[in-house]
């Protein structure tokens, strides 16, 4: 491809502005960047932060998307993973340094630079911009490294992994984050027993796929969570066994030991509403373990009962995109779906990029779980 080259992507101009499709420029390919024509692109919760302007480190004009799915165009010349071509399907998931004593040991959600990286969106090297506008206004244009919501995008080189089923690109690009925070949060670091109970607040995408998960490991209680009763139906068609409307519901953590006979073994909170993180770690039987696994407002606080807490023998713990290897993790998690265990299907639905304020208001309402934005 030639550079400069011109694209287009879905630039916030300013904190809510509408999303409006805007020519950009990538003036050249650094040799740690790989372009990536998209071909899908999830929307996540944490896109609708940047539409905000809500993410303090993340300077506007920016663009958002870290759900990527496309076809490699070009390679930097120091692309480490030597494996990858030209054409190659890829899936894309999060950024990190490459460099710190976790990345050596593959604990990439645990690298010193992750949140900077991630939120940033600027290059490593010299913390310059991969975009710019037609006037040439930088443009944070490596979101998660990779900022999807482009037409074609410079990723970071960590972004990237392959996915061998070119026909599956739109199902499988929500892999990146929120299907891998869900499902690694329950198969790499909760790994529950099938006699144990798991409690699960906030059915969207994220909470959908702890739920398949825990379903798929057999659980003999999942409690779904959510204010929501559209969601709770689909939770039911996902596994979960028991279903919560904790709207209006006067203490959601004695209903909760009520269910689970005393308390569940484990709990996962994807909304990151202080209060539901409350009432998580408050409801979690003895010698349970709570995950925060959605992100809680900046400055946000909460209150515990520190002594309960620690005569119960209680664990509570963040776990970062599901504390997931992505290179294996997400091959792991499209070989259970096409088992049949992981049914992602029952959950997405796909939007021509320009009804993006379309697929947002059904994404709020809770008319649909997981949008896939589509290249057309
Ligand atoms: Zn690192
Ligand atoms: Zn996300």
């Amino acid at each position: 491809m030639e550079f400069p080259l011109e694209t287009e992507a879905l630039v916030v101009m300013a904190p809510g502005a509408p999303f409006t499709l805007t020519p950009v420029v990538i003036d050249e390919l650094r040799p740690d960047e790989v372009l990536v024509e998209m071909k899908y692109s999830g929307l996540c919760h944490t896109d609708l932060l940047v539409h905000k302007g809500a993410l303090p480190i993340l300077e506007l004009p920016a663009i958002p998307g870290h759900e990527g799915a496309g076809i490699i165009r070009a390679i930097g010349s120091e692309v480490r993973d030597r494996s990858l071509s030209v054409g190659d399907y890829v899936l894309l998931s999060f950024t990190v340094c490459g460099k710190c004593a976790p990345c050596s040991e593959k604990r990439l959600t645990k690298c010193v630079a992750h949140t900077r990286l991630n939120f940033q969106s600027t290059r490593q090297s010299d913390g310059s911009t991969s975009a710019r506008l037609r006037d040439g206004t930088p443009v944070r244009s490596q979101f998660f490294g990779q900022s999807s919501f482009a037409r074609v995008s410079a990723v970071q080189e960590h972004c990237v992994v392959r996915c061998p089923y070119p026909d599956e690109l739109a199902l499988y690009s929500p892999m990146g984050c929120g299907f891998q925070t869900g499902a690694g949060t329950v198969l790499n670091i909760l790994k529950p027993k099938e006699y144990h109970s798991i409690v699960i607040f906030g059915i969207g995408s994220v909470g959908c796929a702890a739920l398949m998960a825990a379903a798929h490991l057999q659980l003999k209680q999942i409690v779904a969570v959510d204010i929501v009763d559209r969601k709770l139906n689909i939770a039911r068609q996902l596994g979960a066994t028991h279903t919560l409307n904790s709207s209006g519901v006067e203490s959601v953590a004695e209903e909760l030991r009520r269910i689970t006979n005393g308390g569940p073994n484990f709990a996962v909170d994807s909304t990151g509403v202080p209060r539901v993180i409350e009432q998580m770690v408050g409801g979690l039987g003895f010698g349970g373990t709570a995950a925060s696994i959605g992100a809680p407002p900046v400055g946000s606080k909460i209150q515990m009962d520190v002594a309960s807490f620690f005569y119960a023998n209680k664990n509570f713990l963040s776990i970062i995109e599901g504390d997931s290897y992505p290179p294996t993790f997400i091959p792991e998690l499209i070989d259970l779906h096409r088992q049949g265990r992981f049914p992602i299907d029952k959950i997405c639905k796909v939007y021509p990029i320009k009804d993006i304020d379309v697929a947002v208001a059904e994404m709020k309402a809770g008319e649909v779980i997981k949008p896939v934005l589509e290249w057309t």
